[in-house]
This record gives structure tokens, C-alpha cells and sequence, in this order.
């Protein structure tokens, strides 16, 4: 069978990994953790640096496309991999989704609506910034994630403190909206341009790490349309090809692009089981030049996502939790990733409660949701 390459280890990559293997091809995985869960999945787990070019060439030369999981791979790397191999999605579009600046300034002369910012390189640009921005938050350009590399600032002199933090470097300054909700829209492009869109989930945070997916989300028809056509024109103008998760705030009403994922999304879980294809076998598809499966939703569903918090007890001592709890619920899905060692924060897994009536399936989330230990911050 073709074998295919992955770069990125995580859970993201596993669930590549386990679609990749159930449509006949092999995986191998790129990622320096020895204990990557989707390295365990593989057929062959290559641990080295993204940047180590005695691996990059083994994977180039074993693999018939390579994709990735992780957004922080090096352009250069896939630049490079691209000389021997189809890379999916290009490194270009991944440069734009890897740095904040880049992604907001393609956002703004692409005509996308955004939360208004600024690139912020010196403490000069903070003293110089409109202060309509105000109150803001400060993101670091690079890195971020589940909101780490992030301040929120009241006022000039804290985004200035707040800066010095990140030891200078390269940042956004974005206004600070006022969020109705929050949607995301995840879909699948091919090489000739052809869209398939998932449909699209609301998501709600805790600490800044996604918290509860629902979907189909509660907007309005006309808005998730909207949401729908915005993600397409992104994709269509970077020229992707592959699977991409697109966030969007919802503010008085509004569509604003928060940010773009260059892979498959935490909020898109819920495709696995509710969906005709996965998000997982949508990008399996677009690497190997498949027609792209159906996206539609056969059922509505809510996914939770299990934090290594719930891994330990009020004494601080660390045990699995009791998923006969979660067992018990006929509708309800588990995923876990294989991840040797909980920590507070670190997504250990997540389940899906699939249905027909969505009132119930939230319910019985909630429930579900509680029942495991989860309690709301
Ligand atoms: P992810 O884990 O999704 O990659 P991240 O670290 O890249 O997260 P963002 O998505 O930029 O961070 O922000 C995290 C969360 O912070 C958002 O989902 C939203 O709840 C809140 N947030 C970020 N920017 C703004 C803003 N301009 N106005 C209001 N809330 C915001
Ligand atoms: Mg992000
Ligand atoms: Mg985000």
C-alpha cells in the first residue's frame, strides 16, 4: 500500500493516522516526542526534529504525500519536502496561518472582516497605536495557542508592560470585541479547487482551551451561510488544498475571522462521528488526489473535551477517571489519545454525543459533561 507522511505527532495526527489505515494506506510520523500519540499509531514513528534533514529526506523518499497536523512546522521544511513529494497543504498557506501578522494582513487585503490590530514590533508601535484599540488584547505573532502568548490590556502602558513580557517579540495588538458566540467552520479543498464545508460549530473556551463543540451551531441560517462562504473564499484565495479549520467571533451580530488552522480542527471532532466522511479522511483525500467525501451531518452533536485536570483528585493524586460513567450513555462516543502522562490543561481526549434532537444531545452532554468530573471554571 502508498505510504503517507504526517508531520506532527498529536491527536491530530493520530486521527490521520487510524483514517489513513482504514482507507489502506500506512502512515509514517515526524515528530521528536517518543510518546506522540499519533507516533504510536504509525507504522513508522521517525523521531526528529522538524528541521532534521537526514529525517526529512527518509520521510520524502518513503512517502508517496505528505500533510501535516501541526501548524508550527517550518516553511522550510515543507518547501523542502515539496522538492521530492506532494506537500498538502503548501507551504505558503501555511507561512500565512503560522504567524499572526501575516494572517490578519492576508485577512485585510483579502477584504475579510477581522477585529481591527496592529503589528507590533517595538515598544515605538505601541505608543503610536490608535488608541480605539483599546481595551485590547496583545497576542504574540508566533507559537500561541490554547491562549498562551496572550494579555489582555486595558490601556497603552499595560499593553507596554504586557510586551516587555513576551521579551519582545513580534506581536499583534487587536481590539477587544465584545463576543456574541463563537462558530468555527472546518472544510476540505482539493487540488481543483473543489469545497466540501462541514457544517458549523459553536464553541465555547475555558482558560482559553475550547471547551464544548456544538453543532450544527445555534446561529441563524443566513450567518452560518456566511461563515460558510467566508471559509471558502479564504481557502480559494490561498490556494489551499487539504483539510482547514477556520474561528470566527460573533460579535453584535457580526462575522469576524479570529484565526485560521492550516489541519484539522479541535471544534471538527465531532465530524468523526456525526458526519458522512471525518475531517480526518476529507484530508487523507485531498493528499492522495481523492474525490472528496460527503461533509453532511447525519445526526447533531456535541463534543466535550476531556482536560488532564479531571485526572486528578482534590488530594492532588493522579488516577484515570471512571468512564463507565460515559460508557453508560448509548449515544455517546469516547476518544482517548493515548497520552501517557496527564497534566492540568493538556487535552487527554474528548467525547461526542451524537442525536437527532439537539436539545437532548446538549443535555445529555451536560450531564455527561459533569458527570466525569468536569465543572464549569
Ligand atoms: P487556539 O487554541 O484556538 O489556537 P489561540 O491561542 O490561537 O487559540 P485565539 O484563538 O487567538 O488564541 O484566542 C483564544 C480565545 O480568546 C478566543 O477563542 C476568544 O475566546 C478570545 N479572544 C481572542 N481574541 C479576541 C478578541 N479580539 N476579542 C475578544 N475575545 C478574543
Ligand atoms: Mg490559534
Ligand atoms: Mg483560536
Amino acid at each position: 500500500p502508498a505510504t503517507l507522511g504526517m508531520l506532527g505527532g498529536g491527536q491530530l495526527g493520530r486521527f490521520f493516522v487510524l483514517a489513513a489505515h482504514e482507507m489502506g494506506y500506512q502512515v509514517w510520523v515526524l515528530d521528536p516526542d517518543p510518546a506522540s500519540p499519533a507516533g504510536a499509531a504509525a507504522d513508522r514513528h521517525l523521531k526528529a526534529a522538524f528541521d532534521d534533514y537526514a529525517a526529512l529526506d527518509e520521510l520524502a523518499h518513503g512517502c508517496a504525500a505528505i500533510s501535516t497536523e501541526f501548524e508550527n512546522v517550518p516553511a522550510d521544511t515543507l518547501d523542502y519536502l515539496a522538492k521530492f513529494v506532494p506537500v498538502r497543504p503548501s507551504a505558503d498557506a501555511v507561512a500565512v496561518c503560522q504567524n499572526r501578522v501575516a494572517e490578519k494582513s492576508f485577512l485585510a487585503s483579502h477584504g475579510i472582516p477581522h477585529a481591527p490590530f496592529a503589528p507590533i514590533n517595538t515598544e515605538a508601535d505601541l505608543r503610536e497605536v490608535s488608541p480605539t484599540l483599546f481595551p485590547a488584547i496583545l497576542k504574540v505573532a508566533r507559537f500561541g495557542y490554547d491562549g498562551k502568548g496572550q494579555a489582555r490590556v486595558a490601556n497603552r502602558d499595560e499593553a507596554i508592560a504586557a510586551f516587555r513580557g513576551f521579551k519582545g517579540e513580534a506581536c499583534v495588538l487587536e481590539q477587544m470585541l465584545s463576543l456574541d458566540y463563537e462558530i468555527s467552520v472546518v472544510l476540505a479543498r482539493d487540488e481543483a479547487g473543489q469545497v466540501k464545508c462541514f457544517p458549523a460549530s459553536e464553541n465555547s473556551h475555558s482558560r482559553g482551551i475550547l471547551d464544548v463543540s456544538i453543532a450544527p451551531a445555534r446561529a441563524t441560517v443566513c450567518l452560518r451561510d456566511s461563515a460558510q462562504e467566508i471559509a471558502e473564499k479564504i481557502a480559494a484565495d490561498l490556494g489551499y488544498v487539504g483539510t482547514l479549520g477556520v474561528e470566527f467571533f460573533i460579535s453584535r451580530g457580526e462575522l469576524y475571522v479570529n484565526e485560521m488552522a492550516p489541519r484539522p480542527h479541535n471544534s471538527g471532532h465531532f465530524t468523526v462521528d456525526a458526519c458522512v466522511t471525518s475531517q480526518y479522511e476529507q484530508q487523507v483525500r485531498a493528499l492522495v488526489g481523492l474525490p472528496l467525501g460527503d461533509a453532511r451531518a447525519h445526526s447533531v452533536a456535541v463534543m466535550v473535551n476531556l482536560l488532564g485536570d479531571i485526572w486528578f483528585d482534590a488530594a492532588g493524586n493522579c488516577r484515570e477517571p471512571d468512564w463507565s460513567r460515559l460508557f453508560a450513555i448509548p449515544n455517546l462516543k469516547l476518544h482517548l489519545y493515548g497520552k501517557r502522562h496527564a497534566r492540568p490543561g493538556r487535552k487527554m481526549g474528548h467525547f461526542t454525543v451524537i442525536g437527532t434532537d439537539p436539545v437532548k444531545v446538549l443535555a445529555a452532554a451536560t450531564a455527561a459533561r459533569s458527570a466525569i468530573g468536569i465543572r464549569d471554571e
